[in-house]
Formats: C-alpha cells, structure tokens, sequence
C-alpha cells in the first residue's frame, strides 16, 4: 500500500478560513489526503458539518481545533486533536477567549479608524454568523475597501503589530491550555513553532514547562516554520521525547497554504488515536 497522505491543520468558515467545513472536506479528498483534520480556532462549531462530509465522502477526519493560548502577550497556538466536545472547563475557556477576540476586533477597528475609513458592520459582513472572529475578516474588509489587495498584503501593510492597531489577544497561558486539552481527553501539539521572524523557537526553559504539562508534539513540518528553527525543532523534539507532526494549516483562499504542504508519519496519527478521545475520530477507510 502507498503511504498514506495526513494533513493534520485546517481551518474553516467557522473560523477564518474561506470555505465551509463540508468543502474542507471535499478540497483535501479532492488533494489525495487519506486523513485531514478540522482545527479551528478557539471553537468546535464546524465538527457537525465537518462529520457528516467525511461520513458521506466515506473518508477520514481527525476532529481538533487550534487553541489560543500566549506568554507574556506573544501567541502561542496549540493545535489539538480528539478532545471531548462535552468538557466543561474547556467549553468555557472557548468561551472566555472568544469574547475576547471579538472584543479585541472592535477595539483594533477603533484604532484603524483614525486613519482608515472603516466600520465594525462591514468586519460582520465578513464573517459568517457565529464565526470566530479574528484579524482575517478585518484584512478581508479592508480587501474590500481598497486599502489593501489581498489578506495577505492587509497583515502586512496594515494589521502588523508594528503598525499599532492591532493589539495582543487575552488567551490563556500554553500550560494551562495544555491542561485542558489533556483533561478533556484530547492531544495537543504546538503549533507552527518556528514561524516567527527569523525562526526563532520557544526558549527551551519554556518548552520544558509545556512538556511537563502534557505536550504530546511540536508541528515542525508546516510549511511557515523558517529552516533555521525546524532544525532546532527536530533537537528538541528528540530531547524531550516528543512526537512531529506535519500539516498545512489551509484556510481555502486565505492563504497560499496548499493541502498536503506539511504531512504526518502514519504511526504519529496512530499514536494520538491511542492518547485522544477515539471514539471521536472518523475513521471510514482508516485502520490504524
Ligand atoms: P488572529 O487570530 O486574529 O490573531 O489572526 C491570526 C490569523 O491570521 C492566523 O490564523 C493566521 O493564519 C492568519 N494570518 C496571519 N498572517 C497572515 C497572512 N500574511 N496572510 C493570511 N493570513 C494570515
Ligand atoms: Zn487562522
Ligand atoms: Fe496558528
Ligand atoms: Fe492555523
């Protein structure tokens, strides 16, 4: 049999991502993956849609999110798989974190407006009801006001944080969030951990911390972690024991993210099957 193609990070319209959770599904059946999981921030909210696709397409879906999380206002993702949909704690720290980017988002339109035309309605358009907002849907809005010529352009001409509009989102810490994900069962992964400028990793005294909390991985094959960093990366990882994952993080037309840009070795997936809520997991062809 050949090796089996697992894109482990995607977004969709329930967050920012460009397409529906059933056309996330269809998009990577369409791009030869065998195994694709939904991952958006802060929220479950396209699961359903996303189930029911793979059901009907007969194919494999890993349902996740990517939690928010920070360190002294720098953010720290963690892409998580398998956790139970039903944890309280952790609904409520959704919760919490998604009051706090809409917050956020009307306090960077505040600021965007001293200089640039623009209203918090238009950001709404963007978004479909219930999606989690975020910085995409103002580049997109400001896309279409002409300010910028794509979402990409609009983060950085505008939306930086050099340019001080935009201002650090309230998210927990990666221990506590870390925590969570584990209590409610599911396997968290540091996400894009050398995407920063020049590559630069988490310090290893942080990483440390992360791992005593329950890290399961660090997401080296993503194809925004600079060289430099990955390299690093496969260091650490050897050094504390922990797993590699590859994904794409797609956001449909959002991003030149390209479905199967990162892939994870089969017995990784298998091992997060065994440490994550299984019953969770849409294995139509899959056999681990
Ligand atoms: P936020 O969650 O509001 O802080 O916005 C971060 C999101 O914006 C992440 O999902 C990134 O994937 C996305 N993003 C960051 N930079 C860019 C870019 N240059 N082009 C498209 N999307 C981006
Ligand atoms: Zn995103
Ligand atoms: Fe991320
Ligand atoms: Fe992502």
């Amino acid at each position: 049999m050949s090796k089996l193609r697992i894109d482990l990070h995607a977004h969709s319209n329930a967050s920012d991502g460009t397409e529906s959770p059933s056309e996330l599904v269809k998009q990577a059946n369409d791009a030869g993956i065998d195994v694709v999981a939904i991952t958006d921030h802060d929220t479950l909210a396209g699961w359903g849609e996303a189930i029911t696709a793979a059901n009907y397409r007969g194919t494999n879906l890993i349902p996740g999110l990517e939690l928010s999380t920070a360190i002294q206002g720098r953010s720290v993702h963690i892409v998580s798989y398998l956790v139970d949909p039903e944890f309280e704690p952790l609904q409520q720290e959704l919760e919490t974190i998604r009051m706090a980017r809409f917050n956020r988002a009307q306090v960077i339109i505040e600021n965007l407006q001293s200089q640039y035309d623009i209203v918090w309605e238009q950001v709404l358009l963007h978004a479909p009801p219930g999606a989690v907002v975020g910085r995409p849907h103002i580049a997109d809005t400001l896309v279409e006001l002409g300010y910028a010529s794509d979402r990409s352009a609009a983060f950085h001409e505008i939306l930086h944080p050099d340019f001080g509009f935009t201002i650090p989102l309230y998210a927990p810490d990666p221990v506590r969030g870390i925590s969570l994900i584990r209590d409610a069962g599911g396997v968290p992964v540091l996400a894009h951990p050398a995407a920063n400028r020049f590559g630069r990793t988490i310090p290893q005294s942080d990483l440390a911390r992360l791992v005593d909390a329950g890290l399961f991985g660090l997401e080296i094959e993503h194809p925004e972690n600079f060289d430099i960093g990955k390299k690093r990366l496969y260091e650490m990882a050897q050094y504390f024991g922990l797993a590699v994952t590859g994904s794409s993080d797609w956001h449909g037309t959002g991003k030149t993210n390209r479905f199967g840009d990162g892939l994870t070795e089969q017995p990784v997936l298998d091992q997060i099957l065994r440490e994550g809520n299984t019953d969770q997991a849409i294995l139509n062809t899959y056999r681990g």
